[in-house]
């Protein structure tokens, strides 16, 4: 049954966010499925959401851009009206140890990761519903522990933490809640793209000798955009103790 509201999901046409997408889509939300380039995945999530009674339209944006963040924004609001809920999901890696690292892979990360975030904030903010609002950022252990490989990225997800908290400063007063929520390891195509033997040793830090589960995960996204009283917040969604 649908229930009204709006998420606006970054990076929903792929992996995590598309988990997200499907599990807001079963709590009877309207999807905003925001992707960058995989437009057929997001026309398939699309469709996927409306062959079983739910509402999702898609909207192409690049998070790295200033410009194309404030039309898709428009555009959302435009079709599907107010904001309830905004996920800031949309993230890449482009992974080297720190001596090797060129300019280009640490701005692209933090532009994508961080700036994105930011950009989507920025623009999202006013076009949220006021006193019920929501927005979860999708951060990453490695911006806690640091990440072996991944400066730009662990930098990025560090800010995005840093963002959520100051963006839950800054809203609270009109009652809008920012958390995040650092996801395990999830095979997706980004985490697809680690080598076995980090998957491996994810296991092996792992308290109970596994990874997680999107499904669980999205239920959790879900279960935290309706929590009233909980803002400012960082949620490992993970078995590894840090
Ligand atoms: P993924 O499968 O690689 O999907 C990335 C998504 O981000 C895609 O939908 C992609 O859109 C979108 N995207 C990339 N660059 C973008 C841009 N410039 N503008 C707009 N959208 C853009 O990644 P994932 O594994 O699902 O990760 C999702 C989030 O979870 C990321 O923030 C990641 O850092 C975080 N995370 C992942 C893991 C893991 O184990 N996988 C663990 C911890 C945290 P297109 O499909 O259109 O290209």
């Amino acid at each position: 049954m649908r229930n009204n509201k709006v998420v606006l999901i970054t990076g929903a046409s792929r992996g995590i966010g598309r988990g997200i997408a499907l599990a807001f889509a079963g709590a009877g939300f309207t999807i905003a499925a925001v992707y960058h380039k995989e437009v057929s995945k997001a026309r398939e999530l699309k469709s996927g959401i409306e062959g079983a009674g739910g509402a999702c339209e898609a909207f192409q944006c690049d998070v790295s851009d200033a410009s194309s963040v404030k039309l898709m924004a428009g555009r959302v609001t435009e079709r599907l009206g107010k904001i309830s809920v905004l996920i800031n999901n949309a993230g890449i890696c482009r992974d080297s140890i720190v001596v090797n690292m060129s300019e280009v892979d640490w701005d692209e990360v933090l532009r994508t990761d961080l700036n994105g975030p930011f950009l989507v904030i920025r623009e999202c903010a006013e076009l949220l519903e006021k006193d019920g609002g929501a927005i979860i950022n999708i951060s990453s252990i490695a911006g806690v522990r640091g990440n072996f490989g991944g400066a730009n990225y662990a930098a990025a997800k560090a800010g995005l933490i840093a963002l959520t908290k100051t963006a839950a400063k800054e809203l609270g007063p009109q009652k809008i809640t920012v958390n995040a929520v650092l996801p395990g390891f999830h095979l997706t195509d980004m985490g697809g793209a680690m080598p076995e033997k980090y998957s491996q040793k994810i296991k092996t830090d792992s308290v109970l000798g596994l990874t997680t589960d999107i499904k669980e995960l999205a239920d959790f996204v879900v279960f935290l955009s309706g929590m009233k009283t909980v803002s400012g917040q960082v949620f490992n969604w993970d078995s590894r103790v840090i």
